[in-house]
């Protein structure tokens, strides 16, 4: 009866530098991916272009998580954004930083991080076997069986790698949550985590497709503001999303569960302050008296954004300049600052960019990634309750507790 050191659940990025990793020690390690391909979700990460980490030091990255995150501290000190770089440049990746220290292949190709990724596998011979799903593992023996679609494997330490609920396509299903389970741990509730907001205005579906550089949005509930981001956002079928707003819906996710009316204002014009952009409004309109208001307007808001901006404040859009009152001409200034959408309900977790909630990391060995319940269990990545913000803090937090766990197999 062959007995590997290891079998690690899941080829993502976690699964996949675990093995590697564990390998590279000279453990004999078995990689199992159900899908027929490895890490089908990295491929489609940073749209495709897979923003792996950022360049932010530990602190930063911390406050870029839930809370939980504090329990990464201990890896992210082990392998970090320096020694990941370092592994994908040592295995032929030419790397990039772009803004908010976001980093990417520069080729703008997830492939070749996906690339690097099996030859990593390959010069430490792993054995990996893609098509083969984990159906399950008994832990009673001396060795823990697994057992999938094709086969029974031995193993001497098990890791349980498989990913959340978002993007099911992508292979994560949440087999990972059910197993641990059984085996014991508590699963803090999934949720979906950076996802689309609906909204109630059907002016989104409107201007969907839209995107809106360099706006602030500010998250309100009942009245009071709960966070603001600068950024970039989009308008959607069905409402809006982009990196502030998922940025934001972890948030928003939280407050509708408590029961509370949220909206976002959009502040179209954040570099300018109110008395600067009545004084341009007033320029505009005393030097064009017979434009409309729809056309001065071109110089302020995309094309598309016009029409549905002025119905929304009121205003004719064939107003004459010399027609609008100093009260419209504020009314009007006082929308660019704040145009709001309220939101009905987030998007479903399996749209969701991350998925929230996991194996309580209360449950889990910090240095080790092994389960305090569970002799010769060990998780990594996303299937433990730690998520982050966009910028390439979540694939961070996947290679890195992969990595510290195929040193402690
Ligand atoms: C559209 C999209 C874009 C993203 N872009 C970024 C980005 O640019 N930067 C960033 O930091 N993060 C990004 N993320 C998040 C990031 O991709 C994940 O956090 C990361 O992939 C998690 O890695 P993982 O190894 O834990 O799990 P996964 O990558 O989810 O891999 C889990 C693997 O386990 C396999 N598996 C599941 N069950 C079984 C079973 N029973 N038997 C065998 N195999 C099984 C699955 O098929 C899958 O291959 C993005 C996510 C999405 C959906």
């Amino acid at each position: 009866m062959e007995i590997y050191d290891a079998v690690i659940i899941g080829a993502g990025p976690s699964g996949i530098i675990c093995a590697g990793r564990a390998a590279e020690r000279g453990r004999k390690v078995l990689l199992l991916e159900k899908k027929s391909s490895l890490a089908k979700k990295l491929l489609i990460s940073g749209k495709g272009r897979c923003n792996l980490t950022n360049a932010g030091n530990i602190d930063k990255f911390l406050t870029e998580f839930s809370p939980s995150g504090i329990f990464l501290r201990n890896v992210f000190n082990r392998f970090f954004n320096k020694e990941l770089c370092n592994l994908f440049e040592k295995l032929g990746v030419v790397l990039k930083t772009e803004r908010g220290g976001r980093i990417f292949p520069r080729s703008d190709k997830a492939g070749d991080i996906l690339g690097a990724l099996e030859k990593y596998l390959k010069i430490n011979h792993v054995s990996v076997k893609t098509g083969e799903e984990v159906e399950n593992i008994v832990t009673s023996g001396a060795s823990i069986e697994v057992l999938t679609s094709r086969a029974k494997y031995y193993a001497k330490k098990m890791v349980i790698a498989t990913g959340g609920l978002s993007y099911p396509e992508t292979g994560c299903t949440g087999f990972g949550f059910k197993l641990a389970e059984k085996l014991g741990h508590k699963i803090i509730e999934p949720r979906p985590g950076l996802v689309g907001l609906v909204v109630k205005e059907d002016a989104a579906k409107k201007l969907q497709g839209l995107s809106l550089e360099n706006v602030e949005v500010t998250l309100l509930a009942q009245g009071k503001i709960y966070e603001k981001i600068f950024g970039d956002m989009l308008f959607t079928h069905y409402g809006i999303s982009g990196p502030i707003v998922l940025d934001l819906s972890n948030k928003v996710c939280d407050l509708i569960k408590e029961g509370k009316e949220t909206c976002v204002s959009i502040n179209l014009k954040p570099a300018l302050n109110f008395q600067k952009l009545d004084s341009r409004l007033l320029r505009e309109f005393s030097a064009s008296p017979n434009k409309t208001v729809k056309n001065i307007f071109v110089t302020l808001l995309p094309q598309r954004l016009i029409i549905e901006f002025l119905k929304r404040s009121g205003v004719d859009a064939n107003l004459k300049a010399n027609q609008v009152s100093k009260e419209t001409r504020r009314e009007l200034v006082k929308n660019l600052f704040d145009f709001r959408f309220h939101i009905s309900k987030v998007r479903p977790i399996e749209e969701a960019i991350v998925t929230r909630g996991g194996v309580n990391t209360k449950e889990i060995n910090p240095k080790t990634m092994e389960s305090r319940l569970v002799k010769n269990l060990y998780f990594c990545g996303e299937v433990i309750d730690v998520d982050a913000k966009t910028g390439g803090y979540n694939m961070q937090a996947a290679f890195s507790t992969g990595y510290v766990c195929g040193e402690n197999l």
